[in-house]
């Protein structure tokens, strides 16, 4: 029999690592389960803006941050570089923040391992478990079922809980467990993008390209430098507009690597590595709801990302933050049901959703005006505020 929590994290990602750390530091008793050990990948730009750093800076892991940036493990952004379809180029400097942090392209399989060791530092107690639904009583969400064990002796365990937090991403069975049907993403506020590894690349240093034209509009395709002729590469789209090209990713990254001004950059063609794809879910979509009678979902499993750049990770750990300073409340009030819980929903509706929903405008009008993007990147070179915001948004 396993003893009561006072909270199970399901999903040790960004999100679910930070929520894990700081309900840790203040005292909590909490589990965190992964259906992975760490260090493992996460299919991802490995774009990580400055505000991501802050926030792990506030988990106590400047020290970490430092000498992972020392080994080479970070490298630090100083500028982005954005391409129109008709070859328009602007480069922004990038604006550290007033706290002196960073922004990095840092790849998620070292990431998310130094979060995640920063929640079991701070006193989380990780397990290897593979969630597989919420368990509800009388309408309240007490527990998580899960599956331990590896192939040939798994063995399906109750473990319960007085409050739940669903940090599972993207494919987030907690998600699925508590929103009804009709609630869930539509195509028209998620995408599918491709990420790969290079080497043998001239790269940019420093640099985070952003190269947008019409085949994926609306999306992008990205070289993220790494440093040594390395880069995280990829492309991405939103799923509807997707689903019209009948295009598999794999060939139009073929193809984006065949454009003149990319080919002449590869050494020998380039050596890509790690080639997979993943789904997005944007904040943008109305109606979504992140607090339940005994539960809470943050980052992707609640969907959080932007939908205009596609990054994901600094909203799922400003949610992470917000539910762990709701489920705090709760746990000192000794009270987790949904009346106590609803404040999350709340929180999450002034703090992310009016940036995400003026990011889904942008989209729009940017899909139906595919010329506008020309004409911004064009200003851009004369004003680099427009490139500026975009970063923000990242
Ligand atoms: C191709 C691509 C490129 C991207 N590029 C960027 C970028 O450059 N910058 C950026 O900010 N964002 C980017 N994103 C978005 C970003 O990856 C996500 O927003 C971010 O990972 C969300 O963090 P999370 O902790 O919510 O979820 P995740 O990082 O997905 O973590 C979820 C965790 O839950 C675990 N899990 C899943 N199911 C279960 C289960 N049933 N039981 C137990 N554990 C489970 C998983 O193993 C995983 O460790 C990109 C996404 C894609 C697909």
């Amino acid at each position: 029999m396993e003893k009561e929590r006072d909270v199970i994290i399901v999903g040790a990602g960004p999100a679910g690592a930070t929520a894990a750390a700081i309900l840790a530091q203040q005292g909590h008793d909490i589990l965190l389960l992964d259906r992975q050990s760490f260090p493992r990948d996460k299919i991802c730009g490995d774009g990580i803006p400055n505000g991501v750093i802050s926030i792990m800076n506030g988990l106590g892991m400047t020290e970490k941050v430092q000498a992972a940036e020392a080994r080479g493990d970070f490298n630090p952004l100083s500028q982005v570089r954005l391409v129109s379809p008709k070859g328009h180029t602007v480069d922004a400097p990038l604006i550290d923040r007033n706290d002196g942090t960073k922004s990095y392209v840092a790849p998620r399989k070292v990431l998310d391992a130094l979060i995640q060791e920063q929640a079991v530092e701070s006193g989380a107690d990780f397990r290897q478990a593979q969630a597989q639904e919420p368990i509800v009583e009388n309408g309240k969400v007490v527990g998580v079922r899960a599956k331990v064990g590896s192939n040939g002796s798994t063995q399906t365990v109750d473990f319960r809980s007085k409050l739940v937090i669903g940090a599972d991403g993207v494919t987030s069975v907690v998600a699925r467990g508590l929103r009804p049907k009709e609630e869930q993403h539509v195509d028209g506020h998620r995408a599918v993008a491709l990420r790969a590894y290079i080497e043998g690349i001239e790269e940019i240093p420093h640099t985070a390209e952003f190269y947008l034209y019409e085949e994926i509009n609306p999306g992008y395709a990205w070289i993220f430098s790494l440093g040594n002729d390395r880069a995280n590469i990829g492309l991405g789209m939103r799923l509807d507009q997707f689903r019209h090209t009948k295009r598999k990713l794999e060939d139009l990254l073929y193809e984006f690597l065949d454009m003149p001004d990319i080919k002449k950059r590869l050494k020998n063609g380039g050596n890509l590595r790690d080639i997979a794809t993943w789904q997005l879910n944007f904040g943008s979509q109305k109606g979504l709801k992140f607090a339940f009678d005994g539960a809470m979902l943050v980052g992707d499993a609640a969907g959080f990302i932007n939908p205009i750049t596609g990054g994901g990770i600094h909203n799922g750990m400003i949610s992470a933050e917000l539910a762990a300073k709701t489920a705090h409340e709760a746990l000192t009030a000794g009270n987790t049901s949904l009346s106590q819980l609803k404040i999350y929903q709340q929180r999450c509706q002034e703090h992310l959703y009016p940036s995400l929903r003026r990011s889904y405008r942008y989209q729009e009008i940017l899909m139906r005006f595919p010329r506008l993007i020309d004409f911004l990147i064009r200003r851009g070179q004369e004003n680099s505020q427009v490139a500026q915001i975009f970063l923000s948004k990242l």
